[in-house]
């Protein structure tokens, strides 16, 4: 079909005024200093993300409002403010009586249920950081993430816990309590654990937060790298102003919202939009405990009379599929803004959203490492459909280019590639990776943060994703590393070598592919593909296994021993293979 290559908003498009009206004159007065403003900060100084979050709200006109609208399986359960505010009072008391303090590092494994969001809010009140890991990952990237971040509490549910954790528990040295949440609520009494439930209950519901500045650790997130261990993304508290400052720009959040983030907290849009953001703007949150299905999506939508959409290509892709029928069955009024983030959102997609829901969705970037939404399509203007849409206030982007002597430097003309780089500064930005200084200091060219990314920017200054300029994997949204689904396929007594790609997919976007080469005396066959299939989900779970494994005689190496896996994927996909002058000659 051909269609128009801009969406043109009207007056007509735009249920509410939008919190972004002029985007010259707001992103020329913007401050981030006017932005902390805004925020309460501590009653003696200081800051805190669960004061801003919660405690200004549950003193003041939001206390009986609903925070998170949680729709599990068979029950519904509503948190108010006020009651948010007693249960993570609690649950930082149990910290404290654990004898977990400030800065220590707490680990959580377990689905979208209300105790994961008490123990995030809770953690930040005692000044403890916290570690989400995502509930489908297997004991390997567990036991790696934990050990790195030198966690010191994991709280989890019992099922995940006796799948998951208790096999590996004494390779996790640094761990002291392990807390569980039984399966309905129920009480645990699994050895070398404690019942989350119990100490709850036995905690008061009062509690000092402790004294945080904007410079503490609050989130430390684990993300993929082409090479080595995943990197710890440490953030702070002060990153709450870039949460607040999109949650109304980007997301366009108003008092009155029901909003629903679709993402998982063991990954960063969970927690920054999934947790943090809505309540900043005293929003009630739809959190769905359950995983995707069509019908119950639509249903949610409608039934919840949802009104801000935050959601997932891949997610709108399996929609799509599902057919307009199903989401045409209902009627969703009070829907008036669709956001999307994670991966390449189809401009097909954009158009969806548009015909079938009567709004287009509105891409926006970012990652792991920049804590918030740094490029947007927001709801007054118009969109591009295929472009991510432009930086938002407070945000300096560019393209950027090296030259001979390795120099970097923004390019001026429109429609050039280059890597994306933001200007460092603003208060989300990563202050480091835990324990990694030289890997932190490669991600900067003097003032610029360098996202790894490449995109080009056209002449009205809308951004335009092009690709990733290393290897990592984008699969349903999740950044998988190479190198980790490597080493756990190497950990296979008949695997010699093993290289890791993406393969593009029409659905989730990339899959895992994985190419080895055994050792002498094993055969290729079908049936230990299958078993290497098999070992790799064992060890690593189902988002990050790979889904297909070929076998090669030999992989393509550089001369310096290095695994070309551009290489394997140009040959893969039929491409042309580019530059081989380093592939070793066997
Ligand atoms: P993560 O750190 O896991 O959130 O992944 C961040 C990466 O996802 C980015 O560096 C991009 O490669 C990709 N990404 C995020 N948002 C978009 C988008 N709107 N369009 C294309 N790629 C995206």
């Amino acid at each position: 079909m051909n269609r128009p290559t801009v969406i043109c908003k009207t007056a007509a498009d735009l249920r509410l005024p939008p919190n972004l009206i002029d985007y010259a004159a707001t992103r020329a007065v913007f401050s981030w200093e006017a932005v902390r403003a805004e925020l309460a900060g501590l009653p003696g100084g200081g800051l805190n993300i669960a004061h801003e979050t919660v405690e200004r709200h549950a003193q003041g006109a939001c206390r009986d409002k609903i925070a998170f609208r949680f729709l599990g399986v068979k029950t519904t359960r509503d948190i108010r403010y006020g009651e948010l505010s007693r249960l993570t009072n609690r649950f930082a008391n149990v910290l404290k009586s654990l004898g977990i303090g400030k800065g220590e590092r707490l680990f959580l494994l377990s689905g979208r249920i209300p105790e994961l969001y008490v123990t995030v809010l809770g953690s930040f009140k005692n000044g403890t950081a916290v570690s989400p890991l995502f509930s489908a990952f297997g004991p390997e990237p567990i036991a790696t993430r934990i050990n790195l971040g030198e966690g010191a509490v994991l709280v989890t549910t019992e099922l995940l816990y006796e799948r998951k954790v208790a096999k590996i528990r004494s390779q996790l040295p640094t761990l002291r309590h392990v807390l569980l949440v039984g399966e309905d609520g129920q009480a645990t009494s699994v050895p070398g654990t404690l019942d989350l439930v119990t100490l709850m209950a036995q905690a008061s519901d009062d509690f000092d937060i402790v004294p945080t500045g904007p410079e503490d650790l609050s989130l430390l997130h684990f993300t993929s790298g082409t090479t080595g261990t995943p990197k710890g993304a440490m953030h702070v508290h002060g990153a709450v102003a870039t949460h607040w400052a999109t949650g109304k720009y980007a997301l366009d959040l108003h008092a009155d919202d029901i909003y629903w983030c679709t993402a998982d907290p063991g990954w960063v849009t969970g927690t920054s939009y999934g947790i943090i953001a809505p309540l900043l703007h005293g929003v009630t949150s739809i959190v769905d405990e359950a995983d995707f299905d069509a019908e119950r999506w639509y249903r949610i939508l409608a039934e919840e009379k949802v009104s801000v959409w935050y959601t997932a290509p891949t997610a709108i892709r399996m929609l799509m599929k599902a057919g307009a029928e199903i989401a045409k069955k209902r009627s969703y009024p009070n829907l008036r803004f669709i956001a999307s983030v994670g991966e390449p959102l189809n401009p097909e997609a954009v158009w969806w959203g548009k015909e079938v829901l009567g709004l287009p969705i509105h891409d926006n970037w970012w990652q792991t490492e920049t804590g918030g939404i740094m490029i947007a399509n927001t709801p007054a203007f118009d969109i591009k459909p295929g472009s991510m849409g432009r930086p938002l206030p407070g945000i300096e982007a560019a393209i950027v280019k090296k030259d001979e002597e390795g120099k970097v430097s923004p390019v001026d003309t429109a429609d050039t590639e280059g890597e994306l780089a933001l200007k460092r500064g603003w208060p989300s930005m990563l202050r480091g990776y835990l324990h990694n200084e030289e890997r932190y200091g490669k991600c900067f060219a003097g003032d610029w943060y360098l996202t790894g990314d490449l995109a080009k920017r056209d002449a009205d200054g809308y951004y335009w994703f092009v690709g990733r300029a290393d290897d990592v994997i984008k699969s349903a949204g999740h950044l998988i590393g190479p190198f980790e689904v490597e080493s756990a396929l190497m950990e296979h007594p008949a695997v010699a070598e093993a290289g890791v790609i993406g393969k593009p997919d029409e659905m989730v976007g990339e899959v895992v592919k994985a190419f080895v080469s055994l050792k002498k005396g094993f055969e290729a066959s079908d049936a230990l593909r299958l078993e290497l299939l098999g070992h790799a989900r064992k060890k690593l779970g189902a988002a990050v296994a790979p889904k297909e494994i070929d076998f090669l005689p030999a992989l393509p190496r550089t001369r310096s021993g290095k695994i070309m896996r551009r290489l394997l994927k140009a040959r893969e996909l039929g491409l042309p293979e580019g530059d081989t002058s380093t592939l070793e000659s066997s």
